[in-house]
């Protein structure tokens, strides 16, 4: 894949933890977490959740802890779980202890309402004793009120200041095995609060913006907080928080990792042209069908659906196959080359196929096996497409010749 994450500010150095299986901070890969919405006391409904969870992209799951029944289920879902668990814990220090019973790989605490320094540390002492890291989860909604108070609302400071007072708690019992979230649903809020925690802390963060709402709104809300953040080289692990399927979180997350380089892709890649008047089918209806035909092979290929032959294969050559359309037919591309024209009604299942073959073989041996009449065929198709909508279709051999009239002092009014 085109590697790109070294565009990026370097990722802030942090000292790592393991959640079970799974590295954290240092130079571990940026990883994706979600929420289970089933009641935990559910096994086989959140195991089903989580095993979705996984094969969306999750890396860690999260499962509220929040009476008895949930965490005998969690001893139940741990030991069946693809993926490390992470106990949700508000409010009941004997829900912590319940989890850690369960043998969970991770807690979340959050400081606003589990706010008894001696139950604060007992739970420190019992998961280092167990080797369990946890998550101080701080959230602006749910502050602390004496900190909210102290400085006039959720702010970013105040938000950090409750991670820290949280970590001195566990420094007395010499429990450092944490990571940090210092979460709102404001994204200047959570952008500036991470910002500052990243400066002051060097424990590895997790990412998100809380209550994101629903999808498109949420995802652009996640988007916008987390990419900036990771653009700036701060983050170690994330959440979208989607009022949605939560497939939908570690499927957003799994894709803002790919885009950004930081991590290897692993399912399709679709990139379509937004259309324009030169397009010579309905773009939108062809790269759905292609999305829907092609989401369910899970191939870790980016494919490029382009309304026109004129611009699309050019537009789009790095990407790893490809299909544009012309009068009538579709020219079949591998990194910009053709390599087959197909009649319109078949370049779905034209790209299905190729696709299916490329993952199989490789480049090389695709563009090999093209067809070796197809470049001249596309170079006449392109041709005919040029004469019939015009190179041309700014007139901008005109309007450069106006302006350099206007230039040399011919201006003309026209
Ligand atoms: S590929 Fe063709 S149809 Fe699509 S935006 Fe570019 S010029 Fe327009």
């Amino acid at each position: 894949m085109e590697v790109t994450s070294n565009l990026l500010t370097p990722r802030r150095a942090t000292r790592q933890i393991s959640v079970g299986s799974v590295k954290v901070g240092g130079d571990a890969v940026v990883s994706v977490q979600s929420m289970t919405t089933t009641k935990t006391s559910d096994v086989e409904g959140t195991l089903q959740q989580i095993y979705a969870l996984a094969s969306a992209g999750a890396d860690i799951v999260r499962c509220t802890c929040n009476e008895t029944a949930a965490a005998e289920g969690l001893a139940q879902i741990v030991a069946r779980s693809p993926v490390p668990i992470v106990a949700d814990i508000h409010f009941h220090v004997e829900m912590a202890l319940a989890a850690l019973d369960a043998g969970v790989d991770g807690l979340r605490l959050n400081p606003g309402n589990l706010r008894k320094p001696s139950e604060i540390k007992l739970v420190a002492s019992e998961a280092k004793d167990r080797g369990v890291p946890i998550r101080i989860g701080v959230n602006a909604g749910s502050l602390h009120p004496d900190i909210y108070e102290r400085f006039g609302g959720a702010t970013p400071e105040a938000l950090v200041e409750s991670a820290r007072i949280e970590l001195a708690y566990f420094q007395e019992v010499g429990f450092d095995d944490v990571k940090i979230s210092v979460k709102a649903s404001s994204v200047a809020t959570m952008i500036a609060a991470y910002r500052l925690a990243s400066a002051t802390f060097d424990y590895p963060l997790h990412l998100g913006v809380t209550e994101a709402g629903p999808p498109p709104g949420g995802l652009v809300k996640g988007t916008a907080g987390i990419a900036t953040l990771l653009a700036e080289g701060i983050g170690d692990t994330i959440r979208y928080s989607l009022t949605a399927d939560p497939v939908e979180e570690a499927r957003a997350g799994r894709q803002l990792l790919e885009s950004l380089g930081l991590r290897e892709r692993s399912s399709l890649d679709l990139i379509a042209c937004p259309s324009c008047g030169r397009a010579e089918v309905d773009v939108i209806k062809v790269a759905t069908e292609a999305q829907e035909a092609l989401s369910s092979l899970n191939l870790p290929i980016q494919v490029a659906v382009m309304g026109c032959v004129v611009n699309g294969p050019g537009e789009a050559r790095h990407a790893d196959l490809g299909i544009a359309a012309g009068k009538k037919r579709g020219h079949l591309f591998i990194r910009g080359q053709i390599i087959r024209v197909v009649p319109e009604d078949e370049m779905v299942a034209a790209l299905v196929e190729e696709a299916k073959k490329l993952v199989a073989e490789g480049v090389e041996a695709r563009l090999a096996a093209r067809d070796l009449s197809a470049e001249a065929e596309a170079a006449a198709d392109r041709a005919a497409l040029l004469d019939f909508q015009g190179a041309d279709a700014n007139h901008a051999t005109e309007r450069i010749e106006k302006i350099r009239r206007r230039g040399s002092g011919e201006s003309s009014t026209k």
